[in-house]
């Protein structure tokens, strides 16, 4: 069966900046090249935990770096300031921020962090939005470092330059250089990894949360 997602509107939920795209760079940037609509939502700039030297919404500034790199346009991404590390103390604020996205975008699909997810952060993005979202499509992103098991129930083929455009939008996260993960060996070699699943070259895979047709 052949699956193209075409003209429709996705809403990316990214709790801290770089996860959306760390999570579906790859598929942002096909999914653009295919006429869809893609908005995303950071909830938080990490205030708290910004490189010392660095300004303090330095990660603000990343985000619109490198969700512009990836092709989305400025309207189309939403920053808010929750405190990180302490989302679940927000869990009713975030939830009424979700259904005010979802009233305003009305998206067809959303990614969101997935199931298994073990930041609190995460985790809280990943109940609130199933919960604001329960009625529509969602898939659970891949963070291999923020699980113990990952659940590769859905795979969105992609090609080396939608994989490249998500390098480029990570690589403008200057003040994350030091994480593993942030790595463009890692980035393609995750993407070599789940197309070899799926006997492609690259792909991105998912956790099949909810489908509507
Ligand atoms: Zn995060």
């Amino acid at each position: 069966m052949k699956l193209e997602v075409i003209n429709q509107r996705v809403l990316i939920l990214s709790p801290h900046t770089d996860d959306g795209e760390l999570g579906c760079g790859a598929i942002i940037s096909k999914l653009i090249e295919n006429n869809n609509k893609v908005y995303e939502v950071a909830f938080s700039i990490c205030e708290d935990s910004v490189p010392v030297g660095y300004p303090k919404d330095v990660l603000a500034q990343e985000f619109r770096a490198a969700t512009a790199e990836l092709g989305i346009p400025e309207d189309n991404i939403f920053i808010k300031n929750y405190p990180v590390r302490k989302f679940p103390a927000h869990r009713q604020e975030i939830l009424e921020d979700l259904i005010q996205l979802r009233n305003k975008i009305k998206p067809d699909i959303i990614f969101m962090p997935c199931s298994n997810a073990l930041h609190q952060d995460h985790k809280t993005i990943y109940e609130e939005g199933l919960r604001a979202f329960k009625h529509f499509t969602c898939f659970g992103y891949d963070l291999p470092w923020d699980t113990t098991e990952f659940s590769t129930t859905a795979f969105f083929k992609v090609e080396e330059k939608n994989v490249a455009k998500k390098w480029n939008a990570l690589d403008k996260y200057l003040t994350q250089k030091f994480r593993t993960y942030i790595d463009r060996e890692f980035i393609f070699g995750l993407a070599r990894v789940r197309g070899a699943q799926i006997s492609e070259k690259y792909a991105e895979a998912f956790e099949l949360i909810r489908i509507i047709f």
